[in-house]
């Protein structure tokens, strides 16, 4: 085990817990927030090994951490051993953003959600009241996004999965808070929605969910969670197909980020300035 995670002792630190996590993107945005609100602080990306989640976490508290982002693959696990959840992490049964306190208490969030939906309503200006909605996939993401989505009062939201049951299981869970269905991929033919979400893990490896081009009409937004320096092949496939707007993650990213921001500092940053910064150093 390490014993030693190397915090700086005369500073505020905060990290990233992931596996892999090297290409993590939130220590430059963490560092370009602290920047941006004068706010002194410490934030590395850690790679913790996979047995080993709770006893780093333990760790990083116990050697004066503050806060930490978790990710890929620990997000279900982090909700396990927090002390006390918000509503929304207790319904997604997923953890992105943790906070200590002197009494060791662990406080449990996901601000997954919120930082999707500040993407595309503020940043991208995408009103989804009264909106068809297509969710590609029923993973941790997806899970994460359900609530806030169905607060901005969709006409209806459908769950297509490889694996249907737990498109179904979404679905059930949601229903009370919006008309939401769920399908196979081959259920989606003769279909066309306002926004479709790629919440596959596909573009990673470069691949399409098996979904007919006429889901997308002359009015249709897509929108892949994954970002990458590049197009993804799903918004490669949105622009050939005619989506009128072709959007990436790195905004949720950034907006995520800016959500842990205010719960452990209480301000806000402007994302603007940052994700610009971030697609002008990718390009
Ligand atoms: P999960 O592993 O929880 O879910 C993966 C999903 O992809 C499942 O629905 C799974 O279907 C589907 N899938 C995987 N392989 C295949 C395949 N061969 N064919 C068809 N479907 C497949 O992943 P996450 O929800 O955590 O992540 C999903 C995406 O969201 C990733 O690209 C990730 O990078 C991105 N993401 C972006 C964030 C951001 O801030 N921008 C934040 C979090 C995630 P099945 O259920 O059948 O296995």
């Amino acid at each position: 085990m390490a014993n030693d995670l190397n915090l700086e002792r005369s500073i505020s630190n905060y990290a990233v817990f992931g596996n892999p996590v090297k290409h993590s993107k939130s220590p430059r945005i963490h560092s370009l927030f602290a920047e941006q609100t004068g706010i002194k602080l410490n934030y590395q990306a850690i790679e913790v090994p996979l047995e080993k989640f709770s006893e780093y976490v333990s760790l990083f508290s116990s050697q004066g951490g503050l806060g930490l982002n978790i990710t890929i693959p620990f997000k279900e696990e982090a909700c396990s051993i927090c002390t006390t959840l918000t509503e929304r992490a207790r319904l997604s049964g997923s953890v992105n953003t943790i906070r200590f306190d002197k009494q060791l208490n662990i406080y449990g969030d996901t601000t997954d959600g919120q930082g999707f939906i500040n993407d595309l309503t503020v940043n991208n200006e995408i009103n989804l009241e009264g909106k068809s909605i297509l969710i590609l996939g029923a993973g941790g993401s997806v899970r994460a996004l359900l609530e806030p989505l169905c607060k901005q009062k969709p006409d209806q939201i459908v769950i297509a999965n490889r694996t249907v049951s737990r498109a179904e299981e979404l679905a059930d869970k949601f229903s009370e808070l919006s008309s939401i269905i769920a399908c196979a991929y081959s259920d989606l033919a003769g279909h066309s929605f306002d926004l479709i979400i790629n919440g596959t893990s596909l573009s990673l490896s470069g691949e399409l969910p098996a979904i007919p081009e006429t889901v997308i009409k002359e009015s249709t937004c897509c929108y892949d969670l994954m970002y990458s320096d590049v197009a993804t092949v799903f918004m490669d496939w949105a622009k050939q197909n005619g989506a009128v707007k072709v959007l990436d993650g790195l905004g949720m990213l950034v907006e995520q980020a800016a959500e842990s921001f205010l719960i452990w500092h209480g301000v806000k940053p402007d994302t603007t300035p940052v994700i610009k910064t971030l697609r002008s150093a990718s390009n």
